[in-house]
């Protein structure tokens, strides 16, 4: 099963993920957090997707179609995937079809997890990473799993794309971007709105609901 997973920055995209990655085995492919490996590993790409990345801005569909396109050269078996993050825009919408063609995979579900700007703002600035074991929190609410973490608190960092100002970048980025990929996808039977604004478990129940696995 293929799974597209898209709406703003901290609308719960990786949350979502993670759950239904644990519960149902997919794999789940972050076009963030594969750009942040190529940072990491000091990649011939890393120093220019750092810089574009922290300005708020979005890495060419070029370079994250190549990223895409070899992640799934690489995948055997396991044909249960989450794209969360991609596509991100009409024109890599376009092309994600070629690559379903290309690697004989067949779109099912397309998850818009829709949410409000001001919550929006409220949850990203404090979300924080365990960067050890890659689970988000938010200080904002106050999160008991945050406290006993099984990793301890050393592994939490702020993601430098996180701050206020970048926030609001990516935000009116992504209304500008991503937002037509709603008309785009509205036509395909798989297609469902997620209210975003709810609980994380909320969401995850009308997520699976709509799964039906
Ligand atoms: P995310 O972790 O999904 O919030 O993505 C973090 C950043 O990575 C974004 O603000 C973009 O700069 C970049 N990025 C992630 N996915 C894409 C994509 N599909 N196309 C272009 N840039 C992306």
């Amino acid at each position: 099963m293929i799974i597209i997973l898209f709406g703003p920055p901290g609308a719960g995209k990786g949350t979502q993920s993670k759950f239904l990655v644990n519960k149902f085995n997919f794999i789940q492919i972050s076009t963030g957090d594969l750009l942040r490996n190529e940072i990491n590993k000091k990649s011939k790409y890393g120093q220019q997707i750092s810089s574009i990345i922290n300005k708020g801005e979005l890495v060419s569909n070029e370079l994250i179609y190549s990223i895409i396109d070899s992640y799934l050269n690489n995948i055997k078996e396991n044909k249960n995937i989450i794209f969360d993050g991609y596509p991100r825009n009409l024109k890599q919408a376009e092309k994600f079809n070629e690559l379903m063609i290309k690697h004989n995979f067949k779109l099912d579900k397309i998850f818009f997890l829709n949410v409000k700007r001001k919550e929006i703002q409220n949850r990203i600035s404090g979300r924080v990473i365990c960067t050890n074991c890659k689970e988000i929190f938010n200080t904002n609410n106050k999160d008991k799993n945050l406290i006993n973490h099984k990793c301890g608190d050393s592994f939490f960092i702020k993601r430098e794309d996180d701050e206020e100002k970048t926030i609001l970048k990516r935000y009116d980025l992504y209304m500008a971007d991503t937002a037509p990929l709603i008309d785009f996808y509205k036509k395909h039977i798989g297609y469902c709105e997620i209210d975003g604004n709810k609980e994380i478990l909320q969401i995850n129940e009308q997520i699976e609901g709509f799964l039906n696995i």
